[in-house]
């Protein structure tokens, strides 16, 4: 992934910008004026630094909201810190009317791992080889950058602009995510500030920007099962069955044949065994419990109830004696082909002449929370092969081209 002279060409974007030669050898932007694109361009690219440089592991924010809500308020958004436990979260909105275009995202980031894996440190925006390295470079403070510069220039571009044009940040995206969209989601909802459509910054590209597009997502399902047992000594009869082996016949049973065929938007469901343990501490004992726990990301066939009650019976048809609990990360939810994914496949072949391919594929994201509102959804955003990773990236072309992006879909969705 990483070129052998990458060390050579590190520089720091902050808080030197002496990279504006380097900028101008990599920038793409016709509809403007060239010195008036580098400058712009270098705001957000020194937007997206700032953010990078505020510490944000989640659920901390480290001032990310605060820093975006006044650039917002500069272009007149009206916005609220909405504070809760350890949470922050930001709603920024301009205009009055529907309809509304909410841009989300997260301010948080995951632990950056150990700093001396790392090329240069997680929390500085170093850009080598046309490529911006940091701690949340893709998960997704560019997007959080290119989103608010994309607000600024719709809001100066179309000051008496119908409808509303609006920001909903969280910082507590990458944890547990209890305090953050959620919440905020229920306190729109009291209050009737429900919104339209809805363009989440998750770094959905697989290999070009713009390639996929998230239009929903699987439902993720977690058990905590106990199977019982009794302590016995390995050289005798079990008077009850070894729960290792009654796991092993579950696993079997739920490994031998896809959960389901899948439909046309989702592939099958998955299963997948986290953790086991059942260790009596001695070689010559069956222990007496088992713990595991393990995960479905399933399809828009099931709901969270008729897939824990397909999978209890299957339990009860083995004869595993067992106790289960059932934890919920999300229910599916799909965003169906209309305004906003028109708009949105639309403004990625206008800004980057790519096919955007309509995906459900990936991990959960906070699109969880606001899809079940009826919102329509996407997620457009950075490629994603190095998210959560040592050394994660964005291309510092890329956040020019996400920011053209989310600006072209607000005015396809409030002017056309
Ligand atoms: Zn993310």
């Amino acid at each position: 992934m990483l070129r052998t002279d990458y060390g050579n060409l590190v520089r720091r974007v902050l808080p030197d910008a002496k990279i504006t030669d380097f900028w101008s050898r990599i920038q793409h932007v016709e509809q403007m004026p060239r010195r008036l694109a580098d400058a712009a361009a270098m705001e957000l690219l020194e937007l997206t630094g700032e953010l990078i440089r505020r510490r944000s592991v989640t659920p901390d924010d480290a001032g990310c909201q605060e820093l975006i809500a006044a650039l917002l308020a500069e272009s007149r958004f009206s916005t609220e810190a909405l504070r809760f436990g350890d949470v922050r979260n930001l709603w920024a909105r301009r205009g009055d009317a529907a309809p509304v275009v909410v841009f989300a995202g997260h301010t948080d980031v995951v632990p950056s791992g150990p700093p001396g894996e790392w090329l240069s440190d997680p929390f500085t925006a170093t850009v080598a080889d046309g490529r911006l390295v940091a701690r949340g470079a893709a998960d997704m403070k560019a997007s959080v950058a290119a989103m608010t510069k994309a607000c600024q220039r719709f809001a100066a571009t179309h000051p008496e602009h119908p409808g509303s044009i609006a920001v909903l940040l969280t910082s507590d995206e990458e944890g547990p995510a209890v305090d953050g969209t959620a919440r905020v989601m229920e306190l729109l909802d009291r209050r009737g500030e429900l919104f339209d459509y809805c363009v989440v910054g998750e770094p959905s590209s697989s290999e070009r920007l713009g390639d996929t597009v998230r239009i929903g997502r699987r439902g993720s399902l977690s058990g905590l099962m106990t199977i019982k047992g009794e302590l016995s000594h390995v050289a005798y009869p079990l008077r009850s069955e070894n729960p290792i082996h009654a796991l092993a016949r579950f696993v079997k049973a739920m490994t031998a044949e896809p959960v389901d065929a899948g439909n046309a938007h989702f592939p099958p469901t998955t299963f997948q065994v986290v953790n086991v343990s059942c260790d009596a501490g001695a070689p010559n004992v069956v222990g007496a419990d088992l713990n595991c726990r393990f995960n479905l990301r399933y399809n828009t066939e099931w709901t969270r109830d008729t897939l824990a009650r397909h999978i209890e019976s299957m339990l009860d048809a083995l004869g595993v004696n067992y106790e289960l609990q059932w934890r919920v990360a999300g229910e599916p939810f799909l965003t169906a082909a209309g305004r906003l994914t028109d708009a949105v496949v639309r403004a990625v072949r206008e800004e980057t002449g790519v096919d955007a391919e309509l995906s459900t594929g990936g991990g959960t994201s906070d699109g969880r929370y606001i899809a079940p509102y009826g919102i329509e959804v996407v997620e457009i955003g950075p490629v994603n092969a190095t998210i959560h990773k040592v050394n994660e990236e964005v291309l510092v072309a890329d956040i020019a081209a996400l920011e053209r992006i989310y600006f072209r879909i607000a005015e396809l969705l409030l002017l056309e």
